[in-house]
């Protein structure tokens, strides 16, 4: 038996340790050893039973969907990856509808998916796992320290090639203003990778610097601005304009904004999950007015295709070219092992990502 980390999905604060077989991989399968999981977003609200449901049959579920690892023993049948191979895996498994049929269960259309570490499957809070190598993408050892970090870049990916894909109906696409809403995980991925695409960034956020965010935002060369400070339409009417919005602030309030701010033929894509049932008053016939005179495009953007985390692997790299250390900064918090699973629970107060490290020795 190994230890793992788990939760009773839909009871609130239940993070418990638990026990799981060691998994023996099939003929197209790799055992792979985790070394580090991420927590996200995501995890909390499944510890706090907003969403999450355990796997046919069982009342437990085993949190962590950012993983890294290292490849123990290999399938017959297995030939993309070896044994010492470093190693992250795809979160979303299908279900049998048009898009997943398709391969892309990210834009799955039944929603009956599941998700190891959300929905239907256990995660990798565990000491070993056993996965398809169809879902499993080899890192470079060089990005060890930032590894983890491939999951929540390769939804950053999706999001800006699915603006991408968007934008073939501009000829003239060319992106040079972006906007990211948020200075979480997610915001500042997004800042890297359209700053290393040379875009001029603005991250907003809540918090007035300095604060850890704001340090990293100005160090790949993007300006960091608090909305505590300066209203967003009075920072937008200061702007050229804006071509591409990234929203991963977690506010309604906020996103209702952002559709106030994308500019001409531009694009926002809104990537927070928002919980709860608040209600708004919008100025409705402002936004659809400037939506349709302007051809805007909003649309929304979840999980991430295995071509996502590949680009999310190359630009980690380039990241490093960049900006040597920088991402790795956006690791605030490590907790040790399966002795501290009750803290991740906790939000620390400056912090950005907490991982947990899953091995002891070496
Ligand atoms: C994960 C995605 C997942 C989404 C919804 C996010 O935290 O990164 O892979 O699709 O949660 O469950």
């Amino acid at each position: 038996m190994m230890p793992a980390i788990a939760i009773y999905p839909g009871m609130r604060g239940s993070v418990h340790l638990s026990e799981l077989p060691v998994p023996a991989p099939g003929p197209t399968e790799a055992l792979v050893r985790v070394r580090r999981v991420g927590v996200c977003g995501t995890d909390r609200e499944l510890i706090e039973a907003k969403l999450g449901r355990p796997p046919a049959g069982l009342s437990e579920l085993v949190l962590g969907h950012e993983v890294l690892g290292v490849v123990e023993a290999v399938g017959d049948a297995v030939r993309s990856v070896k044994p010492g191979d470093l190693v992250t895996a795809t979160v979303r498994r299908p279900d049998g509808c048009p898009a997943c049929q398709a391969g892309q269960p990210d834009l799955c259309l039944w929603r009956q998916y599941m998700e190891r570490g959300i929905v239907g499957a256990h995660g990798y809070m565990v000491e070993r796992f056993a996965e398809d190598e169809r879902y499993l993408i080899p890192v470079p050892a060089a990005l060890e320290s930032v590894g983890v970090l491939v999951e929540p870049l390769s939804v950053v990916e999706k999001a800006v090639r699915q603006a991408d894909l968007i934008q073939t109906r501009v000829r003239s696409w060319a992106p040079a203003t972006a906007l990211v809403l948020g200075a979480g995980p997610i915001g500042l991925l997004g800042a890297l990778l359209l700053r290393a695409r040379g875009l001029a960034v603005v991250v907003v956020a809540r918090r007035p610097a300095p604060n850890p965010p704001a340090a990293i935002v100005e160090a790949c060369g993007a300006r960091y601005v608090s909305v505590q400070e300066t209203p967003l339409p009075e920072l937008v009417a200061t702007l050229p304009n804006i071509d591409l919005v990234l929203e991963a602030t977690g506010v309604s309030a906020l996103v209702i904004e952002a559709m106030g701010a994308v500019g001409n033929n531009g694009v926002l894509v809104l990537l927070s999950i928002t919980g709860g049932t608040d209600r708004l008053s919008v100025p409705a016939n402002a936004i659809n007015r400037d939506f349709v005179l302007g051809n805007k495009v909003m649309v929304g953007s979840v999980n991430s295709a295995r071509e996502d985390f590949e680009a999310g692997v190359r630009h980690l790299a380039a990241f490093e070219d960049h900006w040597p250390g920088l991402t790795a900064r956006l690791i605030t918090h490590r907790l040790r092992g399966f002795a501290d699973a009750a803290m991740i629970e906790e939000r620390a107060a400056d912090g950005i990502k907490t991982v947990i490290e899953m091995r002891d020795e070496d």
